[in-house]
């Protein structure tokens, strides 16, 4: 490793000062049994200590880092550790099939999007919703094969990397389909608020960008071709020319838009796979409520307007569809994501990060596991009813706490207690 290790933002500095490469997965399973503390790196996109450890390691040796097996009878494909959407979608494309949904960004690996819920837009669960099956390396070195039926898939499918190491997942599949993208500038935030739900369903997956500024928010429509145009009900207008999220950003670096049709894999994230995504120099915090207290939320976010605005490279709003998984952000209700990209100041970040789950304290709020949130421990139980069974799920699994790390047991370490205590 030459130089420290970080994260893809620059904001986390990873404390092994060696990462390890084993080339099977016995060299695996033994380099397992010999740390005290391991985690895997995915592709290092999240914004926290959450993927580190004393011991480090990296998959893309494994022989099977990179498989990508589809099974177009059964609708599914099976990847290994490594696999990006960028190489999945672009395989799944080939044989005439696509991912029901996709995030912001196509860089990503896979099962580190699922470890964390990592989510798009629309009236679609988050991606790891589309999970079927999953291969774990456990804590005792055991290969654990999760199928669906078994009670543990759900339990433990957005699992924060403390159940053990993913060696592979199985994903639901959909025929290919078509969408296009529409960039909608003009809207008002008092129109927003009055037909949250109706803006959010206005396609297949809408995200609304905003600064909270004079600038007025913008809408961006992804939607089968052929859908009626939003601008005629909610008084917007569709952007002359392709725009970047953030004002004064290369536009060049995001998926196609202007209304022209393409494959769902190069509409549904707003950035191309050769291209870099966001901003870089930046901080990303986002927080979940009920999409019922949607208006109320938005309402409490723009009375801190003032004093948020001056950090905030872009906001972002999207949806995100109620699903069963344990510690899934979303578990049990559809929710409204509030995003925040800011720029790479981190003391700023946590004043305003703080200001903003104070505000939405009242719509009990979940963050997102990637992104950065001080909400205290106690909130965290309340928030997921299953806390005290995903515990007692990952104590089986991990019976010498080898995946737990400093992240865990300082921001919910109600995860990492044992039935009847330590
Ligand atoms: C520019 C940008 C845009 C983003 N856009 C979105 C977005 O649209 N929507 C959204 O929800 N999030 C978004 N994120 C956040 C990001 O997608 C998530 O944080 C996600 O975890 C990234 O995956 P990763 O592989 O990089 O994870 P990493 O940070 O590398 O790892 C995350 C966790 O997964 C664990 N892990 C990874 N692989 C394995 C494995 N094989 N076995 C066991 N554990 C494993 C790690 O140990 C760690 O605990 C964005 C981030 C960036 C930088």
């Amino acid at each position: 490793m030459s130089g420290p290790l970080t994260n893809w933002a620059g904001n986390h500095t990873y404390a092994a000062s060696t990462v390890h490469t084993p080339h099977s997965v016995s060299e695996l399973a033994a380099l397992l049994g010999h740390a005290d503390q391991l985690r895997v790196l995915g592709t290092r996109h999240s914004f926290t200590a959450i993927g580190d450890a004393a011991t480090l390691v990296r998959l893309d040796r494994l022989p099977e880092a990179g498989q990508i097996r589809i099974d177009a009878a059964a609708m599914t494909v099976t990847i290994g550790p490594c696999v990006t959407y960028a190489q999945l979608t672009a395989a799944l494309h080939r044989a005439g099939l696509a991912l029901e949904n996709l995030a912001s960004l196509p860089h990503i690996s896979v099962c580190g999007s699922v470890a964390t819920a990592t989510h798009g837009s629309g009236a679609h669960g988050n991606l790891a919703t589309a999970v079927l099956a999953m291969t774990l390396l456990t804590g005792t070195g055991e290969r654990l094969v999760l199928t669906e039926g078994d009670p543990r898939l759900p339990a433990g499918t957005v699992h924060l990397g403390l159940l053990g190491i993913v060696l592979e997942l199985t994903l639901r599949v959909l025929p290919a389909y078509p969408l296009t993208q529409t960039v909608y500038e003009g809207l008002d935030w008092a129109t927003l608020i009055a037909h949250t739900s109706e803006i959010f369903a206005l396609g297949y997956s809408v995200s609304v960008f905003h600064h909270l500024s004079d600038r007025p928010p913008a809408l961006w429509v992804k939607a089968t071709p052929g859908s009626p145009p939003a601008a005629e009900r909610f008084g917007v207008h569709p952007a002359p020319a392709p725009r970047h999220p953030i004002p004064g950003q290369d536009a060049d670096a995001c998926t196609d838009q202007l209304g022209v049709p393409g494959p769902s894999s190069e509409r549904l994230p707003h950035f191309r796979a050769g291209h870099n995504p966001s901003h870089g120099a930046e901080i990303q915090s986002e927080l979940f409520v009920a999409i019922a207290d949607g208006p109320a939320a938005i309402r409490a976010l723009l009375e801190l307007a003032p004093r948020l605005a001056p950090g905030l490279l872009v906001g972002e709003l999207r949806t995100v569809a109620a699903d069963g998984l344990w510690l899934s952000p979303q578990y049990g209700r559809d929710s409204l994501g509030l995003h925040f990209t800011w720029a790479r100041d981190p003391d700023a970040v946590a004043h305003n990060v703080a200001l903003i789950e104070a505000a939405l304290t009242p719509f009990a709020p979940r963050p997102h596991w990637g992104k950065v949130f001080s909400l205290p421990p106690v909130a965290l139980s309340t928030a997921y009813a299953r806390t005290a069974d995903f515990g007692a799920l990952r104590a089986e699994l991990d019976p010498r706490d080898v995946f737990v790390n400093g992240w865990v047991r300082a921001r919910f370490p109600a995860l990492t207690a044992r039935p009847g205590g330590r």
